[in-house]
């Protein structure tokens, strides 16, 4: 777990293709005061500024999405990922257009270019967020529960009505093992859902090199882990937990959640704080 506030060193960019526009994207990550927080200045727009804060969530459909006066960053989720494992809490991200790039559907490559900014501590500590009671949001079969603990740690259970994806479960005990454990996952899709997001407009930089697609009998390129569906949605949910700035420290329990029930958490954590 880490203690101090924590930004960067030195900046860095990032360029790649969005996987629901399509379209090329950049982002610089650049070193921020601290308590500044996590930010990102929309280049597009005189360097707009939208705060990573749960005020500016918003829902999508699929994905995380922050908007401040209805000027949007989309899929921010898997850069927020990694900057939970790094424990950077203050950051300045400068990005060409509204949906972050894909990469490979991981984390990893943003963890990479982050690592290489050099993660340096402020002398200022974090105060981790401490609940009183155990905490439960539940929507439909999804679920998130968090029972206070002395450390932060994660579990997510995943089923998949598809027998070749079948029941999956993963836990994270110290965010220390996100790196070996987690970062590498890809966001994933059914071959079917990605024909009819494609056909509606989206996923349009969807393909074999920037997600795990998963065919009606195979998967149709290879899994990195044998359940790397449940550890990329671990992985989506420490990305969505980041927004709120520090760490919690509780056991975080989750099953078949997704964005949704992320946000619905955070917004109730956010009330009790
Ligand atoms: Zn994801």
């Amino acid at each position: 777990m880490y203690l101090n506030r924590r930004s960067i060193e030195k900046e860095a960019s990032f360029d790649g293709i969005g996987i629901h526009s399509g379209r090329p994207v950049t982002i610089i990550f650049r070193p921020a005061a601290c308590l500044a927080g996590i930010r990102f200045f929309r280049l597009d727009l005189d360097g707009f500024e939208v705060p990573v804060k749960p005020c500016y969530l918003a829902h999508t459909n699929r994905a995380t999405a922050l908007c401040r006066d209805g000027i949007r960053i989309l899929t921010p989720e898997h850069v927020m990922a990694s900057l939970a494992a790094l424990g950077i809490t203050d950051i300045n991200i400068d990005i060409t257009g509204e949906e972050l790039p894909i990469a490979d559907g991981s984390a990893k490559p943003f963890l990479d270019v982050l690592k290489s900014c050099i993660p340096v501590d402020f002398a200022s500590r974090v105060e981790p967020i401490r609940l009183d009671a155990p905490l439960r949001v539940q929507e439909g079969d999804a679920s998130i529960v968090i029972i206070p603990s002395e450390s932060m740690q994660f579990s997510y259970h995943y089923e998949a009505l598809s027998s070749l994806v079948g029941v999956q479960d993963i836990s994270l005990r110290h965010l220390s093992d996100f790196e070996k454990e987690i970062a590498s996952a890809r966001t994933f899709g059914f071959i079917h859902e990605i024909e009819a997001l494609k056909a509606a407009g989206l996923a349009k930089g969807g393909s074999v090199d920037t997600a795990l697609v998963i065919g009606d009998d195979d998967y149709i390129n290879k899994p990195r882990f044998e359940n790397e569906c449940a550890r990329h949605k671990l992985l989506d949910l420490v990305g969505d937990l980041w927004v709120l700035g520090r760490p919690i420290l509780g056991d975080i329990r989750a099953s078949k959640s997704g964005h949704a029930t992320s946000m619905a958490l955070i917004l109730e954590i956010e009330a009790l704080i």
